[in-house]
């Protein structure tokens, strides 16, 4: 792929690598890269970040057809730049573009273009522990036309964001509200993709946890609202009695990259892991009896996120004293050791940006 490169006047002061936050900061370049029907993807650019400028009639402000992908550029101790399985997200927005019937990001050009910005942008790599270089790859349809169908223009746009840890309170645990009301995804619809659509259907739930004192909100599944799914952008899992609880990836649950890693760690670590439907009664049943050892939920931008509370119908349970399970702290320090390069990659996940 031939990518363009316009250079930008002055570079922004890079922020202080101590009060990051999560996705406040941004990076002095993004990439773009048009489709046109007919032509196929043309004009890859590494141009200032910066506004881009729509008719008011482009599809995607009207109808959504939008998807997106997370991911994580991290710095090791020798000072390499590396990415943590950049395929899984190629792959999982090829997927998300054929069931929003969008123009499709070739595998190769997804990663080269991740690569070669984050390579441009090195020096917005932070360097302070827990710090990385979030990168957030989007596409949409640009045709402008009020008419409902698929388009024929989309853009795909790359944009960083140097972060520290996604909690200003560290590896805390949280309290996460059960959600009987509303519902993210059911069979058929598009659970699975990451389309920001599902997002703007789901913020009510996260609006109505904030009221009960809850960070986040776990979903129920949408046609019984009985069985357990997954958190805001996080899925989640369970240990109960010594195994490992989690939804399986049928459609309506994002198959995140995370917990895909996660599971392939704890049946190394000879733990079962089931991904099952798992109902929320018999998992506030399990809380009850003091079954519930350990609740996390796992994504790229907390990486793992401890619960330790769970909210339904008005009961709260409690789960480990509301402490971080040993589990659940091993599987961190494991997995960001990996990601940071501090424990050995043996199952070749990362990969150095060059
Ligand atoms: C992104 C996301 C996840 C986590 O996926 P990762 O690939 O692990 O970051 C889980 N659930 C939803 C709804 C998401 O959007």
């Amino acid at each position: 792929m031939d990518i363009k490169f316009i250079k930008r006047e002055e570079l922004q002061e890079k922020p202080d690598q101590k009060k990051l936050g999560f996705g406040k900061y941004f990076a002095d370049y993004m990439f773009t890269m048009d489709y046109d029907e007919g032509i196929g993807w043309h004009d890859a650019t590494i141009r200032p970040y910066g506004p881009i400028e729509m008719n008011p009639a482009t599809v995607v402000l009207h109808y959504a057809q939008e998807t997106f992908e997370g991911l994580k550029a991290y710095r090791r101790a020798d000072g390499q730049i590396q990415l943590f399985r950049p395929e899984m997200n190629a792959r999982r927005m090829i997927n998300s573009n054929e069931r929003l019937c969008m123009a499709t990001i070739p595998e190769d050009m997804f990663i080269e273009a991740v690569n070669a910005l984050v390579k441009a942008e090195e020096d917005w790599v932070p360097s302070e522990p827990e710090t990385s270089l979030y990168i957030r790859p989007f596409a949409f349809a640009c045709e402008s036309s009020l008419g409902v169908h698929k388009s024929k223009a989309y853009k795909f746009v790359i944009i960083l964001s140097p972060v520290g840890a996604y909690y200003a309170e560290g590896l805390a645990p949280v309290k996460i509200m059960v959600e009987d009301e509303y519902v993210r995804a059911v069979q058929g619809g598009t659970g699975f993709t990451k389309c920001g659509g599902n997002y703007a259907g789901s913020i009510i739930g996260q609006v109505k946890a904030e009221k009960y004192g809850c960070s986040q909100v776990l979903w129920l599944d949408g046609r019984e609202r009985k069985y357990v799914e997954e958190v805001g952008a996080m899925n989640i899992m369970f240990k109960i009695d010594g195994e490992i609880y989690t939804a399986p990836i049928e459609g309506t649950v994002l198959p995140g990259v995370t917990r895909d890693s996660i599971i392939h760690i704890l049946r190394d670590w000879g733990y079962k892991v089931n991904e099952t439907h798992l109902s929320v009664d018999d998992l506030m049943q399990a809380g009850r009896d003091g079954r519930l050892e350990e609740v996390y939920g796992t994504g790229t931008a907390a990486v793992i996120s401890p619960v330790g509370a769970l909210v339904y119908k008005g009961e709260e349970i409690t789960i480990n004293n509301f402490q971080i399970g040993e589990l659940t702290q091993k599987l961190y320090d494991y997995l960001t050791g990996i990601q940071w390069g501090k424990v050995e990659d043996k199952y070749g996940w990362t990969r150095l940006v060059k």
